[in-house]
């Protein structure tokens, strides 16, 4: 297969679309993102690595980044992990509040805001140094030690955070989370600031294809939780166009709002996509566009 003609290809295939949406705005060091980016990686568990565009250049993983921290909740917790957290697609934005109210504290996911909050209690609860823990097994998977949090975008999202924080004072109500709600809340939003290039994420993500025994940074998951994993991204990873990207790309995946996804095909590749125009639901126009072309180009799915 041809991936770099093709990846080439689907770039010059959705420039009609390039205006179409807008980067994120409600996290203000987010709106100073020019718009006009986009960059793209595959990489195959045979290591072929195939890249175009502005594929090295970092930005805010935000919702990406959900997936490194269950990944940690569930190699420490195992399935016990699911009493704090639900495992059903929501159907609704990832920073709604109405479910949590009806559904008594209990997030629908850990991909939507609340249940990522959830996760970052919870590694606040069992580790040490959630912090440096944190970028230590994002760093491993990616094999970059620069990778690193920014501090101005965490910060800036903390600001402005009255959504989130929302959450948090609801889900503490509920005793959901057991630690400080500020405490929570700036772990979860430093999380969410990590920046990593598509590179990087390809990367990153090719320890969820499930080609390998999974251990990084001292944290294991069996084949069969990488299955689990992989289904939840699957069902949930888009929130409420969780079913579009599925029916559209055939793959499990997971949007941030800084305008990247990430897609796995499991025992093939992983690909990470970024550009920041958003569409309603808050994920990338090109980016759903571009994988919505890769499967249907190479006519390779889970499908
Ligand atoms: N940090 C963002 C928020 O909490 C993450 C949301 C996202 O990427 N969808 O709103």
């Amino acid at each position: 297969m041809d991936y770099q003609k093709i990846l080439e290809d689907i770039y010059e295939e959705i420039q009609p679309f390039a205006k179409d949406g807008k980067q994120a705005d409600y996290i203000p060091a987010l709106a100073k993102v020019n718009p006009d980016q986009f960059g793209m990686c595959l990489e195959t568990v045979s290591g072929e690595v195939y890249a175009h565009m502005q594929a090295d250049t970092r930005f805010s993983i935000q919702s990406i980044t959900k997936v490194f921290a269950l990944a940690m909740c569930l190699s420490m917790k195992g399935e016990t992990l699911w009493k704090r957290v639900g495992k059903e697609p929501s159907g609704t934005a990832f920073n709604s509040l109405v479910q949590l109210e009806v559904e008594k504290g209990i997030p629908r996911n850990p991909f939507i805001n609340a249940g990522a909050i959830v996760l970052a209690d919870l590694l606040i609860s069992e580790l040490e140094d959630p912090e440096a823990e944190f970028l230590r097994f994002v760093r491993a998977l990616c094999g970059s030690e620069t990778v690193d949090y920014n501090m101005e975008v965490a910060l800036s999202e903390r600001e402005k955070g009255y959504l989130n924080a929302a959450i948090a004072n609801m889900l503490k109500y509920h005793g959901t989370i057991e630690n400080d709600i500020e405490q929570v809340l700036m772990f979860y939003f430093k999380m969410c600031s990590v920046e990593m290039s598509c590179r990087e994420l390809a990367k990153a993500f090719l320890a969820f294809t499930n080609h390998a025994p999974f251990e990084y940074a001292g944290y294991k998951l069996s084949k069969s939780r990488i299955k689990r994993l992989n289904a939840v991204m699957q069902t949930c990873g888009f929130y409420d166009e969780a079913g579009e990207f599925s029916y559209l790309v055939g793959l499990p995946g997971k949007s941030g709002v800084g305008g990247g996804i990430i897609a796995v095909y499991p025992h093939r590749y992983s690909v990470a996509v970024w550009s920041p125009r958003l569409n309603s639901k808050g994920n990338s126009v090109l980016g759903m566009k571009a994988l919505e072309l890769l499967t249907t180009y190479t006519e390779e799915s889970i499908f």
